[in-house]
């Protein structure tokens, strides 16, 4: 490795302060958007009357838990949903869109991803490669998926062509996950809901929001949305929630699917949280600025890679609707040096090298990179990526945008110390 010298740290600022400036216009976008996030957040609280009584602990079964049900209320009225289950007890992204899918799926049904391959965590879920112990498929219900135009879009044509009278769930994930597409807008979601009802009125049209929730000033439970699904350790969480998942959406089905995540006849009304629901009203209340702080760190990261001469998705004025910022680094090498560069920032664990690994429900070694207060969350300054071609990073989150300046820098730096760029 070279030595890093006070010239190339001076270009370094230089690019960063530079590529700032270039991300001006697309800054004061980012903060109206966040404004309305806000406000509606906030007048969801006063209606719903939260007050400290709400942030009281319970245990056991947890029969009347205001705080709980409060904060389902919160949720739902935010998300412009009827209702909504917003727990704890969701262990991950991942959990919360199972429960749902078992919650509204029967043998003999089938479930329809109008996108194409769904998260690689999905697979399994559904029992897409194989019918894997618990999945779906074991469970008799049908999977068909239709590919995303060229364009990336919905091919709502094909879509309402591939809807059969078994169709019970048509899925369409918002985000782009580990693929090199653009992330689906709230409208054009919107758009898919009302063609998918118009082909067959009770089909579920079920997303999963994950990283998408305040990008936009609408979620797809305004737009149509029968239900939607995410985590709490991702956007909604605003990176205070320790833990948990929320599922919002139509009234009858939330009723569904809350017996699937306790019991049947039991339902929603239990579920327990020594810790109290504190922290996840106060990471409502930061959501919406914390997303703007992530999403303006994601459209730093495309100017300072585009002015580096990498291909960056989406670009620096380009439409967003999630917090993701993909990055073409091309070799394996970058690809590593990137995540640890993004590593050796972190506040937490900088003094670990993050390294490719067989991580469970994923089909490539992934690598990570996430020196997280809340273990493994990514709406903190995180970046991941599938040890595959082209070797995009995947990066996202930040709760300051000076954190993720600190982190685009780092690894910047640790690609040019390892000879991998020159700056
Ligand atoms: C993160 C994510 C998931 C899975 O969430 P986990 O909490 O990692 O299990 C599912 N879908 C999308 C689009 C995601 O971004």
């Amino acid at each position: 490795m070279s030595e890093w010298t006070d010239a190339q740290e001076q270009r370094l600022r230089a690019l960063i302060d530079g590529a700032q400036e270039d991300c001006a216009g697309r800054f004061a976008q980012l903060e109206r958007i966040e404004s309305e996030n806000f406000e509606r957040v906030l007048a969801a609280m006063q209606a719903q009357r939260v007050g400290v009584q709400h942030f009281q602990a319970t245990t056991g079964y947890g029969y009347d838990d205001i705080g709980r049900d409060a904060l389902e209320r919160v949720f739902a009225q935010a998300f412009g949903a009827q209702d909504a289950l917003v727990r704890p007890q969701f262990v991950s992204g991942t959990h919360a869109l199972a429960v749902c899918l078992f919650g509204l799926l029967r043998p003999g049904d089938q479930l329809l991803s109008a996108v194409g391959m769904p998260y690689d965590t999905m697979d399994e879920v559904i029992g897409i490669s194989r019918a894997s112990d618990g999945s779906l498929a074991e469970m008799g219900v049908g999977y068909a998926q239709v590919e995303l135009t060229g364009a990336g879009e919905i091919d709502l044509p094909a879509v309402c062509d591939a809807i059969t009278d078994r169709t019970r769930v048509v899925m369409i994930q918002r985000s782009r996950g580990y693929a090199w597409r653009p992330a689906l807008t709230v409208g054009q979601i919107g758009e898919a809901a009302r063609a998918i009802h118009a082909r067959k009125p009770d089909a579920i049209v079920m997303v999963d929001n994950c990283y998408g929730e305040f990008v936009d000033v609408q979620e797809p439970t305004h737009v149509g949305a029968d239900v939607m699904v995410g985590s709490l350790i991702k956007n909604a969480g605003g990176g205070l929630a320790p833990t948990g998942g929320y599922i919002a959406g139509r009234h009858d089905l939330i009723e569904r699917i809350a017996c699937r995540l306790t019991s049947p006849g039991i339902g929603r009304e239990v579920g327990s949280y020594a810790y109290g629901y504190q922290p996840f009203y106060q990471g409502f209340f930061f959501a919406p600025h914390v997303v703007c702080q992530a999403v303006k760190t994601a459209v730093l990261a495309a100017a300072v890679f585009s002015r580096l001469g990498f291909t960056v998705h989406p670009g620096v004025d380009d439409a967003r609707s999630d917090i993701i910022q993909a990055l073409r680094l091309e070799t394996p090498e970058r690809l590593i040096a990137f995540c640890e560069g993004i590593q050796m920032a972190s506040p937490v664990d900088s003094f670990a090298l993050p390294e490719p690994w067989a991580m469970p429900g994923y089909q490539d070694q992934v690598i990570m990179a996430a020196g997280t207060f809340v273990s493994g969350a990514s709406i903190e300054l995180s970046a991941d990526a599938p040890m595959r071609e082209p070797f995009a990073v995947y990066m996202q989150g930040g709760l300051t945008l000076s954190h993720g300046r600190a982190g685009i820098a780092s690894a910047v730096r640790r690609m040019a110390d390892k000879g991998l760029l020159t700056i």
